[in-house]
């Protein structure tokens, strides 16, 4: 019989937590601090599954769905190509934008929490026992084009920023949810999304580029200073979803000393593109392997995309996480690589990002 040792502290890519905060605002002490048995993260079950910290996103929701399209069936019936929803006005993602952060800002009021601005600030809150939690934006519609709110946004603490989610922005494009499709789909950044690319260097924030379509993707890559970095997204050549990375576009983030994290959605995640979470390891243990196999070892991590996304039935949720761990284990990674997939790299990459 095989004793599994302690829990491998985890670092997180990407989660939609604070969208259950924005959407339930009078129950957020239950929600983060007790749980409210529902969703896949809150403090509880991240402390029995090793979370140790990740990326926090600023997402602002899209209006209810006038079409009356059921995406849920629609994704569990590939082919599909999911129409891409209306751009939202930047007055309403201000709006939104504040009171997710308002969220986060409570949540580090309790003690249980850090909101880091540095590597140090994420050692320390990791030493202490406290989420190492970085704040990112997923989806620039609550930045201005002249890039004041940008600086604002920075001020407050925000490190980490995709141009786009998948709809249109006043700086990009992003994909479709679409199976099977490649990531080509649309044009690239506009003018003002080339200046943002600028002012993040500047600034230090990193670039994720996730749901960014092929032509965005290049043109960061062509202007970027920075690592490159897909926070949850996995590999188009195992799963051909459009929202997956091709091998051509991960040996550009190799290049870039950059970093991919993989993401949990079984729609992302399994060959056959269906959103549906009566699955095994093995397609995970397939991804991943692509991944190190174009990227290393030091450029793959996880990105959970946990309350975002429907996730293997064998994870089930965050206190599921160290099954992952084992999986790695079954399937011959060694402790040394383990650590990397689980926390290590993610540090290193912002510690070359943020420095
Ligand atoms: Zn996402």
């Amino acid at each position: 019989m095989t004793h599994s040792p302690s829990p491998v502290p985890v670092f997180d890519g990407h989660n939609d937590f604070l969208l259950r905060l924005l959407r339930n605002p009078s129950a957020r002490e239950t929600i983060w601090l007790t749980g409210e048995g529902k969703g896949q993260l809150d403090l509880p079950r991240m402390k029995a599954g090793g979370f140790a910290g990740g990326f926090f996103a600023v997402y602002i929701p899209s209006p209810p769905d006038a079409s009356g399209l059921d995406y849920d069936t629609l994704m569990d019936n590939p082919p599909y190509q999911v129409a891409l929803p209306a751009p939202v006005p930047f007055e309403t993602a201000v709006q939104t934008a504040t009171a997710m952060i308002g969220h986060l800002l409570w949540m580090e009021r309790t003690g249980t929490l850090s909101i880091c601005r540095s590597t140090a600030d994420i050692r320390a809150a990791m030493a202490a026992g406290k989420i190492a939690a970085i704040l990112h934006m997923e989806g620039a519609e609550a930045i201005s084009e002249d890039l004041d709110t940008l600086h604002l946004w920075h001020g407050i603490g925000l490190r980490s920023l995709g141009p786009v989610w998948s709809r249109p922005t006043a700086f990009g494009h992003g994909v479709p949810f679409a199976f099977p499709s490649g990531p080509d789909t649309g044009p690239g950044l506009t003018e003002a999304g080339k200046r943002l690319v600028a002012e993040c260097n500047r600034l230090k924030i990193m670039l994720d580029l996730s749901h960014l379509n092929e032509k965005g993707f290049d043109d960061v890559a062509r202007l970027s200073d920075a690592p490159l970095v897909a926070t949850h997204s996995n590999a188009h050549a195992v799963t051909p979803s459009a929202r997956n990375l091709t091998d051509r576009q991960l040996a550009v983030i190799a290049d870039s000393k950059g970093m991919v994290g993989l993401n949990y959605a079984t729609s992302f995640l399994r060959p056959d593109g269906r959103k549906d979470t009566d699955m095994t390891w093995e397609p995970v243990l397939r991804h991943v392997d692509h991944l190190l196999s174009i990227l290393g070892e030091d450029h793959v991590g996880l990105g959970s995309d946990y309350d975002g996304a429907a996730i293997p039935a064998p994870l089930g949720d965050v206190a599921g996480q160290q099954n992952l761990i084992d999986a790695f284990r079954a399937h011959g990674y060694g402790e040394a690589l383990i650590e990397k997939l689980a926390w290590k790299n993610w540090l290193s990459l912002l510690d070359r990002t943020w420095a």
